[in-house]
């Protein structure tokens, strides 16, 4: 897709520090990593989000993962795998991406302040 960011990536127009690919998925290090091992995991195809995957990409999707975290040695010691979804779910880059996040123990918390209503 035109002006998308990971779109780019796919096309190698942009580089990226690549862990895996095949000719569906491409794993790469994030620019700006929030934990020692900080992965985006994306379809080649361009989907905005989690709302228009079709399953059998996320199916497609499910070993390719397992893959990417044995290569980077956190299938054993565990890791998280998110997407966020549009506005208030933080989604900044509109081509869905998975981030797999692991190398430490992670904390949990998800509101933007200690108001347990969230801050919609
Ligand atoms: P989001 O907030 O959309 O869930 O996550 C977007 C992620 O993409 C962020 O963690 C950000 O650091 C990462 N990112 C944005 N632009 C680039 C880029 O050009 N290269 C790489 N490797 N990561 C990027
Ligand atoms: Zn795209």
């Amino acid at each position: 897709m035109e002006d998308c960011i990971f779109c780019k990536i796919v096309a190698k127009e942009i580089p990226s520090d690549i862990v895996l690919e095949n000719s569906e998925f491409l794993a790469f290090h994030d620019i700006n990593p929030k934990a020692p091992v900080h992965i985006l995991i994306i379809p080649k195809s361009h989907y905005d989000s989690f709302q228009d995957i079709p399953p059998v990409v996320m199916a497609n999707m499910t070993p390719f993962v397992q893959e990417v975290a044995t290569k980077l040695g956190v299938a054993k010691s565990g890791y998280r795998l998110i997407t966020n979804i549009g506005k208030n779910g933080g989604q900044e880059v509109g081509h869905i991406h998975f981030h797999l996040l692991g190398g430490a123990k992670l904390k949990w918390g998800h509101f933007s302040d200690s108001n347990p209503q969230g801050n919609l």
